[in-house]
């Protein structure tokens, strides 16, 4: 059923601005549009299901790669505009916008292709993922690509100094004035829940920890409710360890399907932390010349995911080798099944700390 949180959620794609943020950033927009012109040959001729069109950006990608038929499914009233675009690019014969939830739409044959856009913050803030499963579940024919293929988050411990200084140091001393009464509340408000913005490398204090690798073609729903990792970090360097950020990114590859007693290719990449499948011997040749990434790591060009930074309420200092180590959890919220609780337990230098937030 389409609950009341559904409809905020769906509302607020109706908004042009979110959706102007998207199609700006072009490291998402361009590197979507590689993937499909990359992955042509599956798609000329063939039937694409775009889950979550928006203003129908991918479905017209898709349209001018030779898909015979397009579905364009978009919940949010932005359908009403991606119908008049397509039109006015003369696509009607070819793009069907479908203006409705994917869980309810009618759509009378399979699909060769499925594509979304699906990443939040943190890729599994907003839940979308599971609208994909049921699309894939339900209309993707035996063989048939998604894109994109695989989505990995990570988590890193990281160092801000600027932040912290910006908001709570600042305190200390304000026009000659101690307000360092003001240090609690300053830490409350800054830091109870996660935050969006942009590091860099240099503020990653050692390699990231995959959280969890999505394989679009096996994921289920069951395992999204809650992601849990332990993880084991040493810092590269001394520095005041101010919290976590993580990312994530997402690969756009063709699907190659080995039977048991064939050898796999030595350029077989057998992803980490994947679960093994009952006997299904699905996995991914990747050249590494060719893979098709989009990033949203510190070190890569940005984008308008950022980073999502959850905060200590105050900084830990480590030494150069120091080891840091804990586990998170990410569940859906309770309060609103859009929401993410984030669950962290860590320990560095003979302390522990738990830290509880809520993404909303
Ligand atoms: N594909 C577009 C928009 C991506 S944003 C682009 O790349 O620019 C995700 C879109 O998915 C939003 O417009 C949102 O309304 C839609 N969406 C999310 N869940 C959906 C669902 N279950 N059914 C239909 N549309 C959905």
């Amino acid at each position: 059923p389409c609950t009341d949180f559904d409809m905020a959620y769906f509302h607020s794609y109706a908004h042009v601005g979110i959706h102007e943020e998207m199609i700006k950033d072009r490291v998402r927009t361009e590197t979507y549009r590689a993937a499909i012109m990359h992955h042509q040959q599956y798609i000329a001729g063939k039937v694409v299901l775009d889950v979550g069109c928006g203003t129908g950006i991918l479905s017209i990608f898709c349209a001018q790669a030779g898909a015979k038929r397009v579905y364009a499914v978009d919940a949010s009233d932005i359908a009403v505009q991606a119908n008049e675009v397509v039109r006015a690019n003369k696509l009607s014969d070819t793009v069907i916008v479908l203006h409705g939830r994917i869980e309810d739409v009618e759509i009378d044959e399979e699909v060769d292709v499925i594509i979304s856009e699906w990443m939040g913050y943190m890729l599994l803030y907003e839940s979308m993922l599971g609208s994909i499963i049921t699309a894939r579940d339900r209309w993707l024919k035996p063989g048939g690509l998604i894109l994109p293929s695989d989505a990995t988050l990570y988590i890193a411990p990281i160092t801000q100094p600027d932040r912290y200084s910006e908001s709570i140091e600042f305190w200390r001393n304000v026009y000659g004035i101690d307000m360092s009464a003001m240090l609690p509340l300053a830490k409350q408000c800054a830091f109870e829940e996660p935050s969006v913005e942009t590091i860099s490398g240099e503020n990653v204090l050692t390699w990231p920890h995959v959280v969890k690798h999505v394989d679009c073609y096996t994921i289920t729903r069951q395992e999204l409710e809650s992601v849990t990792t332990r993880f084991k970090f040493k810092s590269m360097m001394r520095a005041p360890f101010h919290g976590f950020a993580f990312w994530f990114d997402v690969e756009f590859s063709s699907p190659e399907i080995f039977s048991n007693d064939n050898n796999p290719p030595s350029s077989v990449i057998e992803s980490p932390n994947e679960h093994p499948t009952n006997g299904s011997q699905r996995k991914k040749r990747v050249n590494p010349n060719e893979a098709l990434v989009l990033s949203t790591a510190p070190e890569d060009p940005p984008t308008h995911w950022q980073q999502t930074l959850v905060y200590f309420y105050d900084p830990i200092e480590v030494e150069q080798d120091q080891q840091i180590e804990g586990a998170v959890t990410l569940s859906q919220s309770k309060e609103n099944p859009r929401f993410m609780n984030i669950h962290l337990e860590y320990a560095s230098g003979g302390r522990s700390f738990v830290k509880e937030s809520v993404m909303r």
